[in-house]
């Protein structure tokens, strides 16, 4: 396993939220180091070389293809990235992992392809598997011998799994579980040989199965014709009596929730990391464009609305960039803190348990950036972007799946809240006494401090009231609302909440990675960098400030509310910019390369 580790300190899931890391405690890209950057550019080769020359054939499902490259990609060591070494696989750290999911989507038919098997196809048998069922399946999963899919979604049952009713029941002799019923989107159903499937023992203990192909009484429905993401195969899935060997029971009756919850755990911080790398190709292909084509006698690209859209679509991925590699980094570091001899798949399914929260604004923040930069991208390519002859239209039907599996963005921003607010009241995230303080600092007024002077001093103070915003709003609806703050009639409040907090967190980020790259000795010019950090702040305290009072004007009235709202005017005061200066610096940096500008920056 490689090591990408820069800070030993190892940080709490949520903590952004109440701490004050230094730039030295964060990884950025720019601590990727080589062993990991091979990992990126061996991926990258074979997507280039072996899968974009089939991506017609792949559209088309034309037999075999599709398993064909998942084995060429196994013979590489690209499936086994979440499988140990001793089960045939790589083990990788999370930033490997991360390079390998980014550079792995810049086909979505293949991405979303792998994920379904070596991410959440995988993980099952990784983190709950017995030492037979991993000796059995995890090498051949490895090297695309068997090919693995996740099956929880019923026709009604998606977000709210538990309402499945696939079950299981014992055979009369004991030695079959056998399952009737059916299941809905199940990524790889056409060609996968092994079935993680999740049905209820008894009527109510969700439990987990590993069906093989070949069942009998188990079939196959036909391919589902989908928007997006054709070059992946989406099918339902029948059981009609349908035995599967006693021995095939993953994990405990009953504990299938937990199987099903911490795999999606791990499959959202990748799908983060996919919408990444899906992001980066879109800026390259549409910077190439807006250079090729021309009107007015100008290259599109002189125009200011085009650089405008290149620079948005930069500065949101540099922001969804300096989460994701900051959460890769922490996950790496509390993996490294597991005490020798200690069950290191246990202590990873820990980590992802402590960085629910990060992995889910992977998840939210990642889709809804892909989607925002692949319909500029169509912007950019015009009447071209809209014909399936360019990259851009397919890369924008691809990407608009993300926000709805893995749980969909409504499902995650409520998610977010509810694991912080759990962490709060068990008293492992300091929340509450902040709040509390907060109040005091309210109450004694503003302190009218000279500014420091530093060169990042204004952005400090942003990212630091950005948090104290969060604090004031969560603290309100929480005096309100009580534990009624889940209830569904509260979700728009809860929605509000959670979208400060992935800005608060991308906002810090961004700002401490542009700390770092600046304090790096022989840095050179980190100007369009905090460039795109600056537009970035600006747009997201206006967003912060818009939510906050979304929040207070539901949960607070009269004086209360007067009092609030000039508390929050006071956190959101901010030094005037210049918007459209930072946007051509980003947009030059993005020209200059034809590509996404700042990647190992
Ligand atoms: C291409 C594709 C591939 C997939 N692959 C897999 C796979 O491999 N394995 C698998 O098991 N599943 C898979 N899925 C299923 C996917 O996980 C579900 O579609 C998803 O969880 C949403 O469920 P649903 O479609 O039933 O929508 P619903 O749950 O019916 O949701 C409909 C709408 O209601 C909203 N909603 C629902 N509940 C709430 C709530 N409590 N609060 C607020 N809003 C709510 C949702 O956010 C959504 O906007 C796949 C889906 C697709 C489209």
């Amino acid at each position: 396993m490689a090591t990408s580790t820069v800070s030993h300190t190892v940080a709490r899931g949520g903590s952004f939220l109440v701490e004050s890391p230094r730039p030295e405690d964060v990884f950025t890209p720019a601590d990727v180091n080589d062993e990991q950057k091979l990992i990126a550019q061996t991926t990258e080769e074979f997507i280039t070389n072996e899968i974009v020359p089939l991506i017609h054939d792949l559209e088309h499902h034309k037999e075999g293809v599709m398993v064909g490259l998942l084995k060429k990609a196994g013979a590489l060591g690209l499936l086994g990235g979440a499988i140990p070494e001793e089960y045939g696989g790589a083990g990788l750290d999370k930033v490997s992992a991360t390079l390998l999911a980014e550079k792995l989507s810049a086909y979505g038919g293949f991405s979303v392809t792998h994920g379904g098997h070596a991410g959440i196809g995988t993980i099952p048998i990784v983190y709950f598997g017995t030492e037979e069922q991993k000796k059995k399946y995890l090498p051949r999963i490895a090297s695309g011998e068997l090919i693995s899919c996740y099956c929880l979604s019923e026709p009604q049952a998606g977000s709210d799994a538990q309402a499945l009713r696939t079950r299981a029941e014992l055979s009369k002799d004991g030695k079959n579980w056998i399952l009737n019923g059916q299941k809905m989107w199940i990524t790889n159903g056409n060609f996968a040989d092994l079935f993680v499937v999740f049905a209820k023992v008894d009527g109510e203990k969700i439990s987990c199965f590993l069906v093989e192909k070949g069942t009998p009484g188990f079939s196959v429905g036909a391919e589902e014709n989908k928007m997006g993401i054709k070059g992946s195969s989406t099918t339902a899935l029948f059981f009609e009596n349908s035995p599967i060997p006693k021995e095939n029971l993953l994990h405990e009756i009953g504990r299938g929730h937990i199987v099903a919850f911490n795999t999606l755990n791990a499959g959202r911080f990748s799908l983060g990391c996919y919408c990444l790398g899906g992001a980066k190709r879109t800026i390259e292909v549409s910077s190439k464009y807006a250079k090729e084509r021309t009107a007015f006698g100008k290259q599109i690209a002189e125009f200011g609305l085009i650089r405008q859209k290149l620079a948005d679509m930069a500065i949101s991925t540099f922001a969804l960039e300096s989460m994701i590699y900051r959460s890769a980094g922490m996950m790496d570091v509390f993996m490294a803190g597991a005490e020798a001899g200690a069950n290191k798949t246990q202590h990873l399914m820990k980590a992802l348990e402590e960085y629910a929260v990060e992995s889910s604004i992977s998840k939210v923040y990642g889709s809804e950036a892909l989607d925002f930069v692949v319909d500029e991208g169509v912007q950019i390519f015009g009447g071209y972007g809209f014909h399936e002859d360019y990259p851009v239209a397919r890369a924008y039907r691809d990407s608009r799946v993300n926000r709805i599996f893995e749980g969909t963005n409504e499902i995650n921003r409520m998610l977010i809240i509810q694991m912080l607010m759990k962490r709060a009241m068990g008293g492992v995230l300091p929340l509450i006494p902040k709040a509390m303080k907060l109040m005091e600092e309210i109450l004694a007024g503003p302190s009218f401090e000279e500014a420091s002077g530093e060169r990042f001093a204004e952005e400090e103070r942003m990212v630091a009231n950005a948090k104290k915003v969060f604090l004031l709003a969560s603290g309100s609806a929480v005096q309100k609302l009580r534990d009624k703050l889940a209830d569904p009639e509260n979700q728009e409040v809860v929605a509000a909440l959670a979208n400060i907090v992935m800005d608060a967190y991308a906002m810090e980020s961004s700002l401490l990675r542009v700390e770092k790259s600046a304090a790096r000795p022989g840095a050179g010019d980190v100007s369009a960098m905090a460039a795109a950090m600056r537009a970035f702040f600006s747009d997201a305290a206006d967003r912060i400030e818009h939510e906050a009072r979304t929040v207070l004007g539901a949960v607070a009235e009269g004086d209360m509310l007067r009092t609030q709202l000039l508390a929050l005017k006071r956190f959101s005061k901010r030094e005037p910019g210049n918007p459209i200066a930072l946007r051509r610096e980003v947009a030059a940096a993005v020209l200059a390369g034809d590509r996404y500008p700042f990647e190992y920056r």
